[in-house]
């Protein structure tokens, strides 16, 4: 690998876990790539000056990870103007929660779509330019839900099995290329998509935490990190999970 400045796609990257990753990548020295659906320029420099975010340390690309022709065509370009890829976390994900005997196939495909059918959309163009170069590492945001499965929850938890599922396989074909591929499992996680529950629910998961708390966003990415590290190349096809114990597999 040359020694140019390293560079991170994230997905998802303005949500909660999104935003602490971009910072946390940005301060190891990345410049991070912020994957988001399009927002108004007055949406992003608020989260540049939440995040305490520097606008030259981050570029700014615009993709539904749903839409495989848009993925194909903004990686392609991104990829002839910056000319590398380093790291790519897929981390852009929605719930649809609802028991499965009521929950409407729109419910199902949104999920899937989101969670699961973006690792095909984002993953291929970005893996086949890291193995060409011969360096490359990928996260893949999955869940404990993934893992013990989920009341209400069919939909994710198919999803999130998914990813570990596509983790390992595509961590074989990417071995010998030097690109390694990994799952991060976090626990409740204190974002936007665990603050929407209600206050009684959130009581009771914390409950069932032996640490007795949610996670922090920092706490995942620094996990994020450490996998998209060049220390970690002898990890590949593993599922870290950041629970606080609530689930040992
Ligand atoms: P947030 O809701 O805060 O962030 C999710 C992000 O995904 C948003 O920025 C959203 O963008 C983006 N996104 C959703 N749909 C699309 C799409 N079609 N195209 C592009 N971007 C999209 O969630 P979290 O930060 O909590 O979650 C991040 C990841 O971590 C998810 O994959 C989630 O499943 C996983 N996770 C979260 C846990 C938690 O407790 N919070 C626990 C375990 C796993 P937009 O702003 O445009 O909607």
């Amino acid at each position: 690998m040359n020694d140019v400045t390293p560079i991170a796609l994230v997905t998802g990257a303005i949500g909660g876990i999104g935003s602490i990753t971009c910072k946390k990548l940005i301060d190891e020295g990345y410049l991070v790539v912020a994957i988001c659906r399009q927002k108004p320029a007055e949406v992003l420099s608020q989260w540049l000056n939440d995040y305490d975010i520097d606008k030259d340390s981050v570029k700014f690309a615009f993709m539904d990870v749903t839409n495989n022709e848009e993925c194909s065509v903004e990686l392609e370009k991104l990829h002839k103007q910056l000319g590398h890829f380093d790291v790519l976390v897929n981390n852009a994900g929605i719930t649809r929660d609802t028991q499965f005997k009521k929950m409407d196939y729109q419910q199902w495909r949104d999920v899937i779509d989101t969670n699961l059918n973006s690792l095909f959309n984002i993953s291929q163009p970005v893996f086949n330019a890291m193995c060409e170069r011969g360096y490359g590492r990928i996260i893949n945001i999955s869940s404990i839900n993934g893992l013990k499965g989920q009341f209400g929850q069919t939909n994710y938890a198919a999803a999130k099995a998914g990813m570990i599922g596509f983790t390992k396989a595509l961590a074989m074909e990417g071995a010998r290329k030097g690109v390694t591929v990994n799952a991060v499992a976090p626990g409740y996680t204190k974002t936007p998509m665990v603050e929407e529950l209600k206050p009684a629910v959130i009581e009771s998961i914390t409950a069932q935490i032996p640490v007795n708390r949610l996670a922090e966003p920092k706490e995942v990415a620094a996990a994020v990190a450490y996998l998209a590290g060049k220390d970690s190349g002898f990890i590949t096809g593993e599922t870290l999970s950041i629970n606080g114990g609530q689930y040992m597999h």
